[in-house]
């Protein structure tokens, strides 16, 4: 059958540019266990998909290597980059510095590449003026009471820093109305199904598939 008149040929513009997650919690929330394990079904499936690596002042904790959960830096450093505009985004969290590295998220989006901020609410804001296709996610805790057992179940922290998280928790989850999309995470297989539900969507949209898929449309329409 002959192509329908008006249809336009479709561009081959593989790969699509990939799709931005913001993902937020309360310290303790399960962003890192979920964000990784999305990370590892996502791959299971080729789906290109990865984790930003933010830069902290922060000092590592026991099991923590530099270049893979974070790029540690010290403050001047951390400065220097701001001043270069080297940051997406970059905010105060417990008094020390956090921030996204510009260049590689763009690199990495212009690559087709699902890519996840594991940000707090600040610098969400940041990048939702920036990007504003960006989609986020704020991560739940089932209750105050778990939300404490978990953070000190990690034991990374000690408990003067417990407290002072637990304080921070509040604030940071009043800001939850500000995103796209809420998880309660309870049950850990539950939440994983659910975050990666919101990662496989947006592949699914109509201009992200014709694109990917342009060769096997025209071949159909032929
Ligand atoms: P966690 O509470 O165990 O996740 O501890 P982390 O040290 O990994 O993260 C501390 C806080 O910094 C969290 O609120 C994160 O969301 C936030 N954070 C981590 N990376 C970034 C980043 O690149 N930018 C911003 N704005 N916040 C970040
Ligand atoms: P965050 O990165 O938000 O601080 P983590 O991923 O480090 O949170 O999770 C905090 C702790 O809670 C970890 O020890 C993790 O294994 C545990 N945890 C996460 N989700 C669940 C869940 N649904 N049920 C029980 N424990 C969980
Ligand atoms: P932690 O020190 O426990 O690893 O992280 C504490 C908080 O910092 C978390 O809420 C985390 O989301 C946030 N955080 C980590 N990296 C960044 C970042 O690059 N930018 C911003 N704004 N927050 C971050």
């Amino acid at each position: 059958m002959p192509r329908p008149p008006g249809l336009p040929k479709l561009p081959r513009m593989n790969p699509p540019r990939g799709n931005l997650f913001i993902v937020s919690a309360p310290s303790g929330g399960g962003k890192t266990s979920l964000t990784r394990a999305v990370l590892a079904r996502l791959s299971e499936r080729g789906q290109e998909a990865a984790i930003s690596v933010s830069y902290t002042t922060r000092a590592p904790r026991p099991g923590e290597e530099d270049g893979v959960h974070y790029h540690f830096v010290d403050e001047a450093r951390f400065l220097d980059m701001i001043g270069r505009a080297e940051l997406l985004e970059h905010a105060h969290v417990f008094g020390r510095r956090y921030g996204t590295g510009r260049d590689k998220t763009e690199e990495l989006l212009a690559r087709g590449v699902d890519l996840m901020l594991d940000i707090d609410w600040q610098g969400a804001q940041q990048v939702r003026k920036l990007l504003p296709e960006a989609r986020s996610v704020f991560i739940l805790p089932p209750s105050s009471e778990e939300l404490e057992r978990r953070l000190r179940g990690r034991g990374q922290d000690d408990d003067a820093t417990i407290q002072k998280r637990m304080a921070a928790a509040k604030a940071e989850m009043s800001h939850y109305a500000e995103y796209d999309f809420l998880i309660v995470n309870e049950d850990f297989e539950r939440a994983l199904e659910e975050l990666t539900a919101l990662f496989l969507a947006p592949r699914l949209a109509r201009g992200s598939q014709a694109s990917r898929h342009a060769g096997l449309i025209d071949a159909l329409l032929v």
